[in-house]
């Protein structure tokens, strides 16, 4: 059984989602891009020198019912992680899409997670 709320299915901001409160600006964050569909901010708990999280404006509770519904706001996320990353100079980085609670998504609005700036293992714990 999924422990994770379903979310809504239209992309509409909740009122109990905390990356919807962060996009309305009712959160701070560390802003480091913006554009018509997407927000880029540091992670609150970075795990890398390079922490960035990459969300959609709209809400979908993962990546993959964005780009079901979205697809072109989910590449959107891969191309702005790419700017992200250019931008912090790095060479190579790591895109990370946690999807449900048993892969470690704790916050159920989609975002990319950009880490970079330190040398990564694989396969991931
Ligand atoms: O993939 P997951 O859902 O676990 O990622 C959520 C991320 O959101 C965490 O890395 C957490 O540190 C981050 N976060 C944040 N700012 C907040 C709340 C959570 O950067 N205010």
């Amino acid at each position: 059984m999924a422990q994770e709320p379903q979310g809504r299915a239209d992309g509409a901001p909740q009122d109990d989602c905390l990356f919807c409160k962060i996009v309305a600006g009712h959160i701070p964050a560390t802003v480091v891009r913006e554009t018509e569909t997407t927000v880029a901010f540091r992670d609150i708990n970075p795990q890398a020198p390079t922490h960035v999280l990459v969300i959609p404006k709209v809400h979908y509770p993962d990546a993959s019912a964005l780009a079901a519904a979205e697809p072109t706001v989910a590449a959107d996320l891969l191309r702005e992680s790419a700017e992200v990353a250019a931008e912090d100079k790095l060479e190579s980085y790591r895109v990370v899409f946690n999807t449900g609670s048993g892969a470690g998504q704790t916050v159920f609005h989609a975002h990319a997670h950009v880490l970079g700036g330190r040398g990564m293992q694989w396969p991931p714990g």
